[in-house]
Formats: C-alpha cells, structure tokens, sequence
C-alpha cells in the first residue's frame, strides 16, 4: 500500500516536472529582509515563482523576520514593492515570522516533551573552541547534553540529535544525505537571545501553511536534511525541495542582502527578469516582450524544470 501511494506521488511530481498542472501544488518564496532585493533573491523568487504557476498552483510570501537582529527597517515593506513591480503575484495575505512566536513555541514545547531539547549555556566562542568544523560551521560536541555546565542566565536550547543520517529528497539532485551526529550535532532551536531559530522557523511554518514544494536557493541545500528531521519529530509531512543554482559574485560569492549586494531597479523590471530566467537556463523569450506583464504573459507555460543548471 505504501509503496503504491510514493508510486502514485513520484508520478505526479513527473508529470509536473514537465509543466502539466499538479493538484494542490503550493510553493513559496521566503525572503529576509535583511536588506534590498537583489539578483540572487529575484532569480529564487522568480523560480519558485515560475514552477508554482508552470504547475497550476499557488505560490505564497512569507516575511522570514523572526531574526529581529538581522531585520533592515522598511527592507519587509520594500521587497513587498519590488516584488510587486516585477508583477509577481502571491495568494493569499504575507505571513510574517515576526508574528508567529506561539506557534513556534508549541512545536518547542512537543519536542521539550519528548526530551529531545536541553539548554545550552556555552558561548560561541567557547563552541568555536570545543568543536570540529563540519559542512555547516562547527558541530557542536553536546558538551552541555549532561546538564549546563554554569549557572548562566542566558542559554540556548538545542535538539538532541541521533547519530544517523537525515535524507531529503530534491527534484533535481535526489537524495541529499547527512549524518545529523557527525555533520550538524546537536543544532539550536532556540538562541540565546529569546528568538526563535531558523530551522524551527522554517519547518512550522512551512507545516501550517501547506507548503508541498520548497523551490529556493542552494545555499540552503545542506540546511534541507535538519529540516526534514525536524518535520518527522514533530509529525508534519516532509515538502518536494528543489535548490536552485546559486547566483555569485564576481569574487565567487554568495550575492547577500546584508552585504548590500546590488539591488534590482523596481523602475526596470524587464532586464533583470530576462537576466534572471537565462541564468536558471530558461529557453530565450521572443525578442517583442516589452514589459514584465509581458514576460509572464510568456514565460509562466514556459518554465521547464530539466533546463535548470545545477
Ligand atoms: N529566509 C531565507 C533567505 O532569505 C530563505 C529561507 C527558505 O527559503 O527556506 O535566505
């Protein structure tokens, strides 16, 4: 039975791979507003945007704000106009992580109850210094697992993990292997600071909203197993993923709104936009699209995921 039900989905993620409508599809596109938009958000945005549409589904915006830290003022508010000017086009109100505390503290309480969360009251240094470095900055070695080492005020609480391998299944690299023990260790749900974590973040809200399909950079390729570990402890069904090329600098690095990477003109939207869909490997639009409307008009039954680079 099992067997036929993955047969059954594995069918129709190929027949939306190749642009044929998939029922109930729903993707999204989760900025930071960590600064302006800029080629490497709009080539996600446009991504996830386009194999939403390409597959008759909807496509929704969250606000990823839970890190008030990282937050730009008025950076929310200016995404919201730019994406809008490229004639992006969501369903549904944005949700805004700044707004969604309780529902990430009830995932924490389930995974408390289970035993799976302790605190942590090492600093980063003393983590920096304790730890090997893995795939994702440096492991921690789960000094505090036993009980806090001091009686420090502030603590994080991190997930106890296994020691085995977490998987996650992407469209176009397959399966995407970690060992949580050796590669991860025990990760942070909550920080020191009181604010929720990304991981946690991430995973209920991408639960609660519906999300069948994470189209978004590859940067968040090695974050996508913690996820999936997350969603089988707290019950949610694990979404398709598919990571986009990243799009570099001239230096070779990641583009990066907190480093005011260029942003894109909300005043000319048609370049980036062609700029950004050649870049994901898109078959060339005629040469009479004059405006963004245009362009979508085109390129929404367009989109074929086969083409992307890796
Ligand atoms: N908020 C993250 C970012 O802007 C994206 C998170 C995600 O798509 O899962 O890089």
């Amino acid at each position: 039975m099992v067997t036929r039900v993955d047969s059954h989905i594995v069918a129709a993620q190929l027949v939306a791979a190749e642009g044929v409508a998939a029922p109930g599809y729903r993707g999204r596109f989760a900025p930071s507003p960590t600064g302006a938009l800029h080629f490497g958000s709009l080539a996600a945005a446009l991504g996830s945007y386009a194999d939403a549409r390409a597959a008759g589904g909807e496509w929704l915006l969250r606000m990823e704000d839970v890190d008030r830290q990282r937050e730009r003022r008025g950076a929310a508010d200016a995404i919201l106009r730019t994406l809008e000017a490229f004639g992006f086009q969501w369903d549904g109100e944005v949700l805004y992580q700044s707004q969604r505390d309780p529902a990430y503290a009830a995932a924490l309480e389930a995974l408390q109850r289970a035993d799976l969360v302790y605190p942590c009251c090492c600093t980063r240094k003393e983590v920096q210094a304790m730890g090997r470095s893995g795939p994702e900055g440096v492991v921690y070695p789960g000094t505090c697992r036993v009980g806090p080492r001091f009686a420090r005020a502030r603590y994080a609480l991190r997930l106890r993990v296994p020691q085995r391998e977490a998987v996650a299944q992407d469209l176009r690299r397959g399966a995407v292997r970690q060992h949580l023990g050796r590669e991860v260790g025990d990760f942070v749900l909550r920080r020191v600071d009181g604010l929720f974590a990304y991981q946690l973040a991430v995973v209920v809200d991408d639960a609660e909203q519906g999300v069948t399909h994470v189209v978004r950079g590859a940067d968040l390729l090695l974050s996508t197993p913690r996820q999936v570990y997350l969603q089988q402890l707290l019950g949610y069904a694990s979404p398709w993923y598919l990571h986009l090329p990243l799009a570099l600098d001239a230096a070779g690095r990641k583009l990066s709104k907190q480093d005011a990477a260029a942003p894109v003109d909300p005043a000319r939207p048609l370049p980036a936009l062609l700029q950004a869909w050649r870049f994901l490997g898109q078959a060339p639009p005629p040469t009479e699209i004059g405006d963004a409307a245009g362009f979508w008009a085109w390129a929404e039954a367009r989109w074929e995921r086969r083409r992307l680079p890796m």
